[in-house]
This record gives C-alpha cells, structure tokens and sequence, in this order.
C-alpha cells in the first residue's frame, strides 16, 4: 500500500518510513501539516500516519481540514500522551485510529492493515483471486498449494490487482499504488514488474491471468 507519513522529527520520520518500506510500501513522509494536507489531496494514499506535534497546523487540525475537504483516507494518529483528551480530540477530528508514543513497530504495522481493511469498500484480512491467495499481513501468497516467492515490490503490485479483480488498472494507477514520489514515473517499470509478476503466478502454472490492455495497462483476470 501506499503511505503518507507526517512527522516532523527527521529521526522518527526517517525510522517508521525505513520500517514501511522494508515491508514492501510505498512511502512519501511530510515533514509539516500544511505540506501533508496538499499530499493527502494530490495522491490517493492508502492512509496515513499522522504526529499530533508538528510545528505549524497539528495533526488534530490536519486531519479536521482532510475530513472538511472530503479527503476520507484512512488516518492513524500519532500521540505523546496516553492522556483521555487527546483521544477524544483525535478521534472526534476524523481520524480512525490514533498510537501512543513508544509503540512497537508490529503494532503500528497491525493497526495499518486493520484500518485499510475497514476503509470504504470490502477489504477481506486475505485476498482471493480465483486460486491466487494473498495475505497481507503474513507477507504471503499462494497459487493453489503453492507458495510463491515474491520480492516486496512484485508482492505490492500484486497485492494491488488482488483487490481489483476484472479492472483494467493503468500504469499511473499501478505506479501509485507501489511507487513512492522519488520514482520516475515515465519509465518502463511497471511492465518490468507486470513481466516477472508473469513469471511466478502465472508461467509455472499454465495460466495466464494478467492481461495487457493495450494502450491502457494491465488487468488480473477475475476468475
Ligand atoms: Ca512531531
């Protein structure tokens, strides 16, 4: 998935995008709340991981001003204090979770899968695609009995397909779903991807479930 990370310290900033990126995301970080709120509109994130401190517009206000401007995107926020005002104010703003400082990184990853899978539209803990399986949190995927073996990027791009089973998905789509912003999207990368993708879930098995639509992009076939 794709995750917009506002902090403003560069050591804590730097730390949970190291972490998300190792698991396979696509991360951009904002370092201010007013920088976040133009990223948050310009990009359809996955969702987003908000510090309540920040030097100019707090994470409270941020996420007040993503709900007033319709942006829904999943927000998990970031406090200092376990202290009963600060989670009302959170959640009362629109955000859908919030994490109290120091947390462990397992349980920011947990609670980020939980939150995408109760955004808008049915988001099951494992995806099914015909005989595809993909479970995102235990960073697996099977065609049938068999495991596949998928680097982080090809399991992102995969993941991405599996939860849009029958739809044509264009480059860009794909790019911003598995890219973060340092990536230059006019490369060939995606159909790189789309080709070893090919060659793990669908040569060794006789199938041929990812369609090019030409000129368009790629489709995972539904069934
Ligand atoms: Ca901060």
């Amino acid at each position: 998935m794709r995750v917009l990370v506002v902090e403003d310290e560069p050591k804590m900033a730097q730390l949970l995008k190291r972490g998300l990126v190792e698991e396979g995301h696509a991360v951009d970080v904002s370092a201010s709340g007013e920088d976040a709120l133009w990223m948050a509109g310009a990009t359809a994130y996955d969702a987003i991981v908000l510090d309540v401190m920040l030097p100019d517009l707090d994470g409270f206000g941020v996420c007040r001003e993503l709900r007033r401007r319709e942006i829904w995107t999943p927000v998990l926020l970031l406090t200092a204090r376990d202290a009963v005002e600060d989670r009302v104010q959170g959640l009362d703003t629109g955000a859908d979770d919030y994490l109290v400082k120091p947390f462990s990184f397992s349980e920011l990853l947990a609670r980020l899968r939980a939150l995408v899978r109760r955004a808008p539209g049915e988001r099951p803990a494992v995806l099914e695609v015909g005989d595809l399986r993909l479970d995102p949190a235990a960073r697996r995927a099977w065609r049938g009995d068999a495991e596949l073996d998928l680097s982080a990027k090809e399991f992102a791009l995969l993941e991405i397909f599996m939860r849009r089973p029958g739809e044509t998905l264009t480059r860009v789509q794909l790019i911003d779903g598995a890219w973060d912003m340092a990536f230059e999207s006019r490369s060939n990368v995606v159909d790189v991807y789309v080709r070893y993708l090919r060659e793990k879930i669908d040569r060794p098995f006789g199938c041929h479930s990812l369609s090019t639509v030409r000129g368009v992009g790629y489709r995972l076939e539904a069934a």
